[in-house]
């Protein structure tokens, strides 16, 4: 070959080569306060790099960001990586002390900081000890600050150069990283490569508009958000949309009533999230009044249950369900239904929407038992679901002894148990972690939970293994009621009976206690927190 004529890496600023070229009058919406063009967000992700250059950020260094999801967020997906420098998103969720603890860890250099989370830095920020100054994004006046502030984003954007010309390098440089939301211990460190991060572009890019039935994501969808941009890149989805030059819709904070309505006034086609925040979508005041017809939500995170399932279907949402972890970019699974499948009603479509899906092309994915020998494809053996794929973090960030845990035998290890069926079809029955294990049996504190949630008058629920002197875990089930509704003990247990009888749950797994409760417990991104609960039971029994 001619020389350089295959020198062409996977880096993050190719994403940029379609959608802004050929759809440049395409808009971008930051919620009810901004819309641009994608000829603009070129022309402003350029600038951004000079800004951050005369910064002094520089190739290796790394960029803090903690904002809510905004254009700007879109802004630093492109630009921090595509200097060579490393993009580290915030969970601004997380307490302060992991939060300076995380910031440490990634040893950020410039902080882009949101007027909302002014307060906490300033309370952090003598204990950082790599930040050498912050970027202030204002969204009216700039609050005044005794933070040591290189300038205010926009004035930065204004004052710079438009533009810039993005180096070629190594694709196997990192370009973001992140924090696991450490429900036990410190938040650990997950890392991406521009290769990693282009190929699962490329990837859902792919299967998003691929699979029979209906597609999630093509050139004519509009797309908003809401898992959030500092968790697992909004699932990578903004670098997908993007490279298409679909309307983008970034909500900012996330706040249920704004939701609805961004969905309703610039119509959004395609959104995905956790079952938490579709429970608020489908509450929320806006919500009750609003028609959903055609929204393609996709839910992953956490299992979703047939009954919330079915509440958004009969609603018009198109559910489809996701699988994956910070750990692996996210992706790994995906719903795919076949013609015999998309044929039937949609509330028997609805058992075979909400399990995990199929492993997307390229992710070589297992179920092993304790012996790491793979468990029959029978839809009922139950094993750790195991992968390799050319997107998963390749460790943890300065943890070596983790990371070679997570790695274990040259597969990733998720800690979810699932089953697999004939047709390769995945079933995540519980985190290891969360499974309960009573009088030498198991039980499925997601398949209750499921159960559970298909009463008429449960809005949401929560399992969990609390120890029994006799059996050593016993199940407990914290139980929300829909508004107006009340609930006992012997409606839940009768209710599950019904289960007993058909054989899908044994006598003994029905919980003898049940707690009616006004709220479950949720961890920094919206997702059941077992751990709090269990540690609350433990807390409360001992006193
Ligand atoms: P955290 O570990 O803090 O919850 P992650 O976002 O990395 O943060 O969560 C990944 C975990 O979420 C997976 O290991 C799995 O247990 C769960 N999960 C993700 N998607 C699904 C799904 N579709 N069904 C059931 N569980 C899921």
């Amino acid at each position: 070959p001619a020389p350089g004529a295959y020198d062409y890496s996977l880096l993050i600023k190719r994403l940029l080569l379609s959608g802004v070229r050929y759809q440049p009058d395409q808009e971008i919406v930051y919620s009810d306060k901004l819309r641009y063009s994608y000829r603009t967000l070129n022309e402003r992700i350029q600038r951004l790099a000079n800004a951050l250059s005369a910064a002094g950020i520089k190739a290796g260094d790394t960029v803090a960001l903690l904002d809510w999801d905004s254009h700007r967020s879109l802004e630093c997906f492109f630009a921090v990586p595509m200097l060579g420098a490393v993009l580290h998103t915030v969970n601004v969720r997380l307490s302060p002390e992991q939060i300076v603890y995380t910031m440490n860890h990634a040893e950020d250099d410039i902080v882009l900081v949101h007027d909302d989370f002014l307060p906490l830095l300033e309370q952090i920020h003598g204990e950082l000890a790599t930040v050498k100054g912050y970027v202030q994004l204002t969204e009216s006046n700039a609050k005044a600050t005794q933070l040591p502030v290189v300038g205010e984003y926009e004035a930065l954007l204004a004052g710079a150069a438009s533009h810039f010309e993005f180096p070629d390098f190594d694709e196997n440089s990192v370009a973001t990283m992140f924090y696991t939301t450490g429900t036990t211990g410190n938040p650990k460190g997950v890392y991406f490569t521009h290769r990693q991060l282009v190929l699962h572009t490329l990837n859902e890019l792919g299967t998003f508009a691929a699979y029979e039935g209906q597609p999630l994501l093509r050139s004519n969808d509009v797309y908003m958000p809401i898992t959030p941009m500092f968790h697992v890149h909004a699932w990578g989805v903004p670098y997908v949309a993007t490279a298409l030059g679909v309307k983008q819709v970034y909500p900012g904070r996330y706040e249920p009533n704004t939701l609805v309505r961004l969905y309703r006034d610039e119509g959004v086609t395609f959104s995905h999230c956790v079952p938490t925040i579709l429970q608020m979508l489908l509450e929320c005041d806006e919500g009750r009044h609003t028609d959903f017809a055609g929204w393609k939500m996709l839910l992953g995170g956490s299992a979703l249950t047939l009954g919330l399932a079915s509440q958004a279907s009969l609603k018009g949402m198109l559910i489809h369900a996701g699988y994956g972890m910070s750990e692996t970019c996210p992706l790994l699974c995906l719903t795919h239904l076949r013609g015999e499948d998309l044929a039937l009603p949609m509330e028997e479509q609805l058992p075979q929407r909400i399990k995990t899906g199929v492993p997307i092309p390229l992710v070589d994915l297992r179920i092993v038992d304790g012996a790491g020998n793979e468990v029959p494809h029978d839809g009922q053996s139950l094993g750790e679901i195991v992968v390799r794929a050319p997107w998963l973090t390749q460790g943890y960030l300065k943890e070596a002894e983790k990371g070679a845990e997570l790695w274990e035998g040259g597969w990733l290890h998720t800690g979810d148990m699932a089953s697999i069926d004939a047709r390769g079809v995945v079933e995540i029955k519980d985190r290891i972690k969360d499974v309960i294990k009573t009088g030498g049996e198991w039980i499925s504190s997601l398949e209750l939970e499921n159960l559970i949630s298909s009463h008429a008058a449960v809005n949401s629920v929560a399992v969990v293994g609390i120890p029994d002197a006799q059996w050593g875990e016993r199940p407990l089930a914290l139980v929300v009621c829909k508004p107006g509704e009340s609930l006992d003990q012997q409606a839940i247990e009768t209710h599950l009976l019904q289960f007993v009888d058909s054989g899908r749950i044994n006598k003994w797994a029905i919980p003898r206690q049940i707690r009616f409760v006004a709220d479950i417990p949720k961890t920094s991104v919206g997702k059941i927190n077992k751990r709090l609960i269990r540690e609350t039971e433990q807390a409360g029994a001992a006193s």
